[in-house]
């Protein structure tokens, strides 16, 4: 193994050219709108290869137009099979409100220990600390047994239709590998005065349910003579505001909340009472664990009625649904059907966005990611909690591959997440969890990789 603490101090030395790597990706605008022609990711995966090619490193440019390019880098091991790939996504979400930003949102300013800009945070923070690990592996001549693999993906905020969704469909054997770490986790929280480490090992699944709701259209001057669709769709709005979901606590989150002193097991019964207790000192803890504990149903758009003196016939409410690993389609439709019984003129349809998914715990990436980590850290008292997030990522097309994927960017615990922002005003990234991200990269792939 090389000698770590060397490589650390000489990655603290560096600190202004990972500054300049990172500032020089949010530079490049790949922002993603959803509506094609967008993200012109390629641009970002042209510099990221003729930075890599700095060092020697290989990289290739795959896309499913040429404008939306992937990049796949690899360092060969003595073994040609990959065991780590380093994964994350170059395009980034619009910008709202310019106005209300302090700085540019592609200016990349640095102020007070952190950079400013779209994408700073989500994800080319992640992606430099990536592509800085490999730079240090190849520059203090460090072999490995088995081979790196680096993809960043184009399209991620958008369903992945032209990143890794497509390259998971059509070049698989590019992005081979046992194990690989993401984007979507990783979040230091203080917590019962020790430091505790979410790993991400799950997604919530999302879908859309489209609710027609229908009456029988009248001249508004004689109401009477038709069948409001507005009444009936003030029931089913009634129904869901008031629908109490199931409560669970199958999620392996659930059974780790000794980390964070809380004493009872927690169960359906009493997890209501658990995030009461947990709000008072630490609200954003407890918003996730309402959030892992129950199947979310949100009306979001609504669109119906046609002219201002007809009585509306027909109306449509959209809703956003986020479902744990384990509730199917079945599920939501037996729920969905226990919640519209009885309101007359509704139907719906499901629409399968993202599939729940998630990777086991008790994995040997997990444990050499928390020795990256406490190496990295110099820290011996670091707990680790799996979680499975509300968002979703381009994890979930890797975990149907077998490929074993963690959330785990690797900031540093004094960068308060809080700051970072991420979709937005003002997002950031802390410059300690570029270094500490950096240093956790690079140990995570000699000791996974097999440094020799
Ligand atoms: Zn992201």
């Amino acid at each position: 193994m090389p000698d770590f603490r060397a490589i650390f101090s000489q990655i603290e030395d560096m600190t202004e050219d990972i500054i300049q790597l990172h500032r020089d990706l949010v530079r490049i605008p790949s922002v993603n709108t959803g509506f094609m022609p967008t993200g012109d990711e390629t641009p970002v995966c042209e510099y990221v290869r003729d930075w890599l090619a700095e060092d020697g490193i290989e990289s290739e440019i795959l896309g499913r137009v040429p404008e939306r390019g992937n990049i796949i880098a690899r360092i060969e091991g003595r073994n040609s099979a990959a065991r780590l790939m380093f994964m994350s996504h170059t395009d980034v979400v619009p910008v709202e409100e310019e106005e209300k930003w302090t700085y540019p949102p592609f200016s990349a300013t640095v102020h007070d220990g952190r950079i400013y800009g779209r994408g700073a945070s989500d994800c080319k923070g992640l992606l430099a600390a990536q592509l800085m690990a490999m730079r240090l592996l190849k520059r203090n001549g460090i072999g490995l047994r088995d081979s790196l693999i680096l993809c960043s993906g184009a399209d991620e905020e958008h369903g992945g239709r032209y990143g890794f969704g497509w390259l998971a469909e059509n070049h698989p054997e590019k992005i081979t590998a046992p194990f690989a770490v993401n984007e979507g986790g990783g979040t230091p929280i203080e917590a019962a005065g020790g430091l505790t480490y979410i790993l991400g090992v799950g997604e919530k699944g999302r879908l859309q349910v489209e609710f027609e709701i229908r009456g029988v259209s009248a001249h508004a001057s004689v109401p009477w003579q038709g069948t409001n669709a507005l009444y009936r769709l003030s029931q089913l709005l009634g129904r869901l505001q008031s629908y109490e979901p199931e409560r669970d606590t199958s999620t392996s989150l659930f059974a780790h909340l000794s980390n964070f002193a809380i004493e009872h097991a927690p169960s359906r019964g009493n997890v209501d009472e658990i995030i009461a207790e947990v709000s008072e000192d630490n609200p954003r803890f407890a918003s996730m664990l309402t959030a892992l504990s129950r199947m979310t149903i949100t009306p979001t758009m609504i669109s119906g009625g046609i002219k201002s003196n007809s009585v509306p016939e027909q109306i449509r409410l959209t809703c956003d649904v986020r479902t744990l690993p384990h509730q199917d389609e079945g599920y939501l439709r037996s729920e969905l059907n226990m919640i519209t019984a009885g309101v007359p003129g509704v139907s719906y349809e499901i629409d399968y966005m993202a599939v729940p998914n998630a990777s086991d715990f008790d994995t040997e990436l997990a444990e050499h990611i928390q020795a990256a980590t406490a190496m990295a850290l110099g820290r011996e008292d670091i707990q680790w909690v799996p979680a499975i997030s509300t968002g979703f990522t381009d994890s979930r097309f890797t975990r149907p591959l077998d490929i074993i994927t963690y959330g785990f960017s690797g900031s540093h615990p004094d960068d308060d997440p809080m700051l970072s922002n991420a979709h937005g005003t003002d997002e950031s990234v802390g410059i300690a969890s570029l270094v500490s991200g950096t240093k956790i990269m690079l140990a995570l792939a000699c000791t996974l990789c097999g440094a020799e």
